[in-house]
């Protein structure tokens, strides 16, 4: 089954963290882009089964609810979608309204994810978001109101100036609002974010190293003892809420990306999209080629990512599974880099003799420890 993804790369105001391929919101070049986004998903319909949309961006929700209507209902006429598809819109608290959820629910949106980021007013502000926490709030009550039965809540932490207590306080904030699905996501500051230049104006000093780890696993012991079940590194949802738009991306699965900058991987390709609205739109328009990168994924390619990408996940990889896909005995391959990991004190990886796992604390290290599948196999 394919994934459809579709880029909105709209935004009311920038965020001084944000490094996405989005601009900011003008309604005419947005009258533009969507017809262009319609011709594109008409010209790669095949009608092959897809079971779900995501609207990612940008800010998505920032879309009228007739033109994500018709988004879907060209997606729907294209491809054959699922009766049960999961048709995720994401979406920041100070777009919504009543009236646009429950048009966006009419439209067939079926999962909403909203970018909260911070329950704490101080917080939202130095990151420069436009919401405030009693917006965020608000905006899942009304969401649950409209009749959304999905919903998932964004959290950053290792935010300037954020203590541990403070960082705790919005996961209880989270908590309360009961969402079905939540992901928690670490601050990433990129070497030219307009966040650096104010942090050094106003002073502002990131929390320390230590403290990443011990929020990430604050955050996650009270998810447990909430009931949520962790399903990868970043996410944690209620009993079968987890994203499937994104297991994908962590499974080797194919989904086709429509709009500016998306990426799709099908057949053993994976392509980009043309990343500029003007240019995106052009390309369309003259039945161009919107493809600017493109790459065949080689067998040790697609073996690496397979391993890679399930390693994000809490229940691991099965070596007997990938290895027999692959025609590699891969504990042979890879076991005694692995072992490092395993050895007495470490706790960081688990192996039964076919599943490999990352443990908690793993998890925190992960890209060291699954950097050992692109190094050079051990002979
Ligand atoms: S709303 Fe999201 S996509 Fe838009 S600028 Fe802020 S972080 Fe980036």
């Amino acid at each position: 089954m394919l994934g459809l993804y579709v880029h909105i790369p709209f935004c009311s105001a920038i965020c001084n963290y944000c490094n996405f391929n989005r601009g900011l919101f003008d309604p005419a070049l947005k009258q533009r882009y969507v017809p262009a986004l319609l011709d594109e998903i008409t010209r790669a319909g095949d009608g092959s089964a897809a079971d779900t949309i995501f609207f990612g961006g940008g800010t998505p929700s920032l879309l009228e609810p007739a033109e994500i209507g018709a988004i879907i209902a060209r997606l729907r006429d294209s491809f054959a979608l699922t009766a049960d598809a999961e048709v995720t819109l994401e979406a920041n608290p100070e777009t919504v309204t009543p009236e646009r959820l429950s048009g966006f629910l009419e439209a067939g949106v079926t999962r909403l994810s909203y970018g909260v980021q911070s329950l704490r007013d101080a917080e939202l502000g130095r990151l420069s978001r436009l919401h405030s926490a009693a917006r965020a709030r608000l905006a899942v009550g009304e969401a649950r109101a409209a009749g959304f039965t999905n919903l998932s809540l964004d959290l950053m932490m290792w935010l300037p100036e954020q203590t541990v207590a403070q960082w705790v306080e919005s996961v209880d904030g989270l908590i309360a609002l009961e969402p079905d699905h939540a992901s928690l996501y670490i601050l990433e500051l990129y070497p030219n974010a307009p966040l650096r230049e104010t942090m050094s104006r106003s002073r502002w000093s990131l929390a320390p190293d230590d403290d990443a780890a011990d929020m990430y696993l604050a955050a996650m012991e009270r998810l447990d003892r909430a009931g949520y079940g962790q399903y990868e590194i970043s996410n944690v949802s209620r009993p079968g809420r987890a994203s499937r738009h994104n297991l994908k991306y962590w499974t080797e699965g194919e989904w086709l990306g429509f709009g500016c900058g998306a990426h799709s991987t099908r057949h053993g390709v994976r392509w980009k999209n043309v990343s500029g609205t003007e240019d995106y739109i052009a390309a369309v328009a003259q039945q161009g080629r919107l493809r600017v990168e493109e790459r065949v994924l080689s067998a040790q390619m697609q073996l690496e990512e397979a391993l890679f990408t399930r390693m994000r996940l809490a229940e691991g990889v099965s070596l007997a599974d990938v290895g027999n896909r692959f025609g590699v005995d891969i504990w042979a391959r890879y076991g005694p880099s692995l072992q490092r990991f395993m050895d007495a004190g470490m706790d960081l990886l688990i192996y039964d003799g076919d599943r490999l796992r990352l443990t908690r604390s793993g998890m925190l290290l992960a890209n060291e420890i699954v950097a050992v599948f692109i190094e050079p196999p051990m002979r």
